[in-house]
C-alpha cells in the first residue's frame, strides 16, 4: 500500500491539516506544526491537539501516514554555539509538539556548516543535536532529509547521512526521508531504470531501507548534479515520469508517507491521482 499525499496548509490551526489532506484525496500528508518562518510559536492548545487527533481518526490518517516538517530556520549543525543552542531549543520544541499531536516522526534538513567548520565536525554537531533531542523525548523519530547540497547544506550524499546515523545513539529513533528532487540534483540519476536501481541499491548498502521513514515526491526544474533545489510538477521536470513509475511499483516504498511539495498546490488532487495511476 502506497501512502501518497502532499504538504498541506495549517492555516487556522494544525487541526485543519487532516481536513485539507482529505479534500485532495491524500492518503498521507506533511505539515508544519507551527509557522515555519518564525522562531517562536504559541504552544498548541488542548483544543488544537484534541481536534487534530479527532480529525485524523475521522479521515483515516494514522501516524505512519503523517510526516511533520520542521522550521527552515533551524540549523542543527550551526558552527556558532549561541545560534546552535537556539536551534536545538527550537528543534526540541518541535519534537515535543509532534508528541503532543500523537505523531511518531519529524522530518528536518540536517544542517549547514556555513563554511566555518569542516564537514566532519558539522556532521558530529548534527548527530549530537539529535542525541540531545531524543534524550528529552520518548516517541518521535528524528527523520533526516537528504538535501540537494545547495550552499553549505549537508546531507546531500548517502555517506553523510549514514555518518550522522552512525553517531546517533538510539538507532530506533533516527530515520531518513528521501526527496526525489534533492537526490537528483545532488547527482543521483534516478531517471532511468538502471539509474534508479543503482541509486536505491546504493541507498540500501550505505544507509538501509529500514531507516526510510518518508519520501518527498518532486520533479526537478534543474538538471542532474546541479545542487539546486527547485521543485517541478511530477513528470514535467528533468527527472521525468519514469522514476515515479518505478517508485509507485516498488514495495520498498510501501507504508511510509510520500508527500508532494510541487509548485501547484491547486492541482495536488490531480497529481495524487496521476501517481496512483502509475501503479501496475
Ligand atoms: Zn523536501
Ligand atoms: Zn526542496
Amino acid at each position: 500500500m502506497k501512502y501518497i499525499g502532499a504538504h498541506v496548509s495549517i492555516a487556522g490551526g494544525v487541526e485543519n491539516a487532516p481536513l485539507n489532506a482529505h479534500k485532495i484525496g491524500a492518503k498521507a500528508f506533511a505539515l508544519f506544526t507551527k509557522n515555519q518562518r518564525q522562531w517562536n510559536a504559541k504552544p498548541l492548545s488542548d483544543k488544537n491537539i484534541l481536534e487534530f487527533r479527532v480529525n485524523c481518526e475521522k479521515y483515516g490518517y494514522n501516524p505512519d501516514q503523517i510526516l511533520p516538517h520542521n522550521s527552515y530556520l533551524i540549523n542543527l549543525g550551526h558552527p556558532d554555539s549561541t545560534a546552535l543552542e537556539k536551534s536545538r531549543m527550537a528543534f526540541l520544541d518541535e519534537m515535543q509538539r509532534c508528541e503532543q499531536l500523537g505523531l511518531n516522526r519529524l522530518n528536518f534538513h540536517p544542517g549547514s556548516h556555513l563554511k566555518k567548520v569542516s564537514v566532519e565536525k558539522c556532521l558530529t554537531t548534527i548527530a549530537e543535536s539529535i542525541n540531545i533531542s531524543l534524550d528529552k523525548t520518548k516517541e518521535v523519530c528524528a527523520v533526516i532529509e537528504n538535501t540537494a547540497g545547495q550552499g553549505s547544506n549537508l546531507g546531500f550524499t548517502f555517506e553523510q547521512i549514514a555518518e550522522i546515523i552512525h553517531q546517533v545513539k538510539d538507532k530506533e529513533r533516527v530515520g531518513v526521508c528521501i526527496d526525489t528532487c534533492h537526490v537528483f540534483t545532488a547527482g543521483y540519476d534516478i531517471s532511468s531504470a538502471e539509474g534508479f536501481q543503482k541509486v536505491f541499491d546504493d541507498f540500501e548498502r550505505i544507509i538501509g531501507f529500514k531507516y526510510l521513514k518518508g519520501m518527498h515526491l518532486n520533479d526537478s526544474k534543474k538538471e542532474l548534479g546541479t545542487k539546486l533545489d527547485r521543485h517541478e510538477l511530477i513528470g514535467k521536470g528533468f527527472i521525468g515520469l519514469n522514476a515515479f513509475t518505478f517508485l509507485m511499483n516498488d514495495k520498498r516504498f510501501d507504508h511510509i508517507p510520500m508527500v508532494l511539495e510541487t509548485p501547484d498546490s491547486e492541482n495536488w488532487d490531480e497529481e495524487i491521482q496521476l501517481l496512483y495511476a502509475l501503479q501496475k
